[in-house]
């Protein structure tokens, strides 16, 4: 079973890894030290048996010779105890062998004596009583022919109880310093975990209502204070969501509460007094006028946020933006000759686009719309075209009107925003229809930008893309992306 904190997984794993690599150490030592010890041993017998073998051939030993310990003494120069020394004839008899196998028998394995009878020395481990022998089988080669054959023993017990101790070191030694290393790890993890358990604790405290409240940055690793720093910049955002949301519904409440103050008052007026028909002609009018105006609002709302949320359909075809700019400018020339502005619509060269015509005159009815509505009588509205790199159409609506102050050109597509919110409501503005521009051109994949001068005029750009097919192909695109 896995455990649930970071803090005991931290420990867990680096516990495991710590205790496979302290084990390979551990079992690496105690392989390395068994083969020298055993090496150094097989090193020891082989230069007894030369020596002994030597001696044979000198005729140094006769049969029958025990003083084994001497001999060696005088080779070596120093005693060499602990070593069981004999001296067969070529058929395997006993010749000589050392005193301290008077009481007791070394054995000659059939391998042993069949390798050394030609002429190939042989190291074995023979079992013995209260520890394995270590014995080389040796054979005394002279001119070729196998004249004797030397057999040096020694107990394994002093190199067993070496290699029992040191596995018993390692067997404690392994997991008290694992135990250790884990202690250690814990109370580190601990420590390095801390500043989350202070996080958590800010997190729980966090609400719509506090969204202010900023973790403070104080982790003393570089990723403690990362994810400080990027949680309080998603709160910065979530709190700047928030208070859009909080703002949008003030001001739709706002929006919506006006027309039905008007309906709601010129109801009560209307109602005081018996009336002739035609003044309550003249109430209902006014009011329709209201409910219009809130229908309009409504609408526009449901536009916006349902396209934000990618649930209005968007009918994508191929097609002539010119004709369709052409057709815009006709309705646009009767808006403007109303309004005594003057309209030029400049024309422009045949592009194709791959757009939905219904939102497409939306977008342009839009901004030529606020173009004359903002431009006085006596002033210019321009419509043009041009392509840009062969690539990209940009669409200008100009006009010479009232101009907007630069401090409010970065809000002027956010809904509801209006530079002057009384003359914007009594021209029947409501703040959305840039915001909706400015969806439409999104959902054809382009941009829209605003130039302007107060007192001099406005200037908005759409750029689209151009539609590179000359076929009906994109006619199948409808979507319903925001
Ligand atoms: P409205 O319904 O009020 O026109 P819009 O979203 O269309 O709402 O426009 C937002 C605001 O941008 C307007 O209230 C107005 O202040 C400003 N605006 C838009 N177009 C123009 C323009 N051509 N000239 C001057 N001001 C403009």
């Amino acid at each position: 079973m896995r455990p649930e904190t970071l803090r005991a997984q931290l420990t867990l794993w680096n516990g495991a890894f710590l205790f496979a690599i302290v084990l390979a150490f551990g079992l690496g030592l105690y392989g390395v030290l068994a083969r020298n010890l055993y090496r150094s041993t097989d090193q020891k017998l082989s230069a007894i048996a030369e020596v002994v073998a030597e001696s044979s051939v000198r005729n140094f030993l006769r049969p029958g010779f025990t003083d084994f310990a001497r001999l060696l003494e005088e080779f070596f120069g120093m005693p060499t105890a602990g070593q069981f020394i004999q001296v067969l004839d070529p058929s395997g008899n006993v010749g000589s062998r050392s005193p301290n196998l008077e009481a007791r028998r070394l054995k000659v394995s059939p391998q042993a004596y069949q390798s050394a009878a030609h002429g190939h020395p042989m190291y074995e481990t023979v079992a013995d009583h209260p520890a394995p022998m270590r014995v080389l089988t040796y054979p005394v080669v002279v001119r070729g022919r196998v004249r004797n054959i030397v057999q040096v023993a020694t107990s394994l017990a002093t190199v067993n109880d070496t290699l029992r101790h040191v596995a018993w070191v390692l067997a404690v030694g392994i997991p008290t310093l694992l135990l250790a290393a884990m202690a250690g790890g814990w109370f580190l993890s601990g420590r390095s975990l801390a500043p989350l358990d202070s996080m958590v604790a800010a997190i729980h405290d966090l609400d719509a209502d506090n969204l202010d409240a900023r973790l403070p940055e104080t982790g003393h690793t570089l990723e403690v204070r990362e994810l400080t720093r990027n949680f309080n910049s998603l709160l910065g955002r979530l709190e700047g969501a928030f208070r859009r949301v909080k703002e949008f519904t003030a001001d739709a409440s706002h929006e919506l509460r006006t027309p039905l103050t008007v309906l709601r008052g010129e109801a009560e007026v209307a109602l005081l007094q018996p009336r002739s028909p035609e003044e309550y002609q003249r109430v209902l009018a006014s009011s329709l006028e209201e409910i219009q105006r809130m229908g309009r609002i409504v609408e526009d709302l449901l536009l916006l946020t349902r396209g934000e949320l990618g649930e209005v359909p968007v009918e994508r075809s191929s097609l002539s933006l010119d004709q369709l700019l052409e057709e815009v400018a006709a309705q646009t020339e009767m808006l403007a000759e109303a309004q005594e502005v003057v309209f030029t619509w400049a024309g422009g060269p045949p592009v194709t686009v791959c757009a939905d015509p219904l939102r497409l005159r939306q977008l342009f009815w839009n901004l030529l719309g606020n173009a004359v509505k903002y431009t006085p009588a006596g002033g210019q509205v321009f419509l043009s075209h041009s392509v840009i790199d062969g690539c990209e159409v940009r669409i200008t609506v100009k006009d010479t009107g009232i101009g907007i102050p630069p401090e409010h050109l970065p809000h002027i597509f956010e809904r509801f925003y209006r530079v002057d919110k009384h003359r914007s409501r009594a021209q029947g503005g409501s703040g959305l229809g840039l915001p909706i521009c400015q969806w439409i051109v999104q959902v054809h994949g382009g941009r829209i930008e605003v130039r302007s001068v107060p007192e001099a005029g406005s200037s908005f750009l759409v750029y689209l893309p151009i539609h590179p097919g000359t076929g009906d192909e994109c006619a199948a695109g409808t979507n319903t992306t925001a």
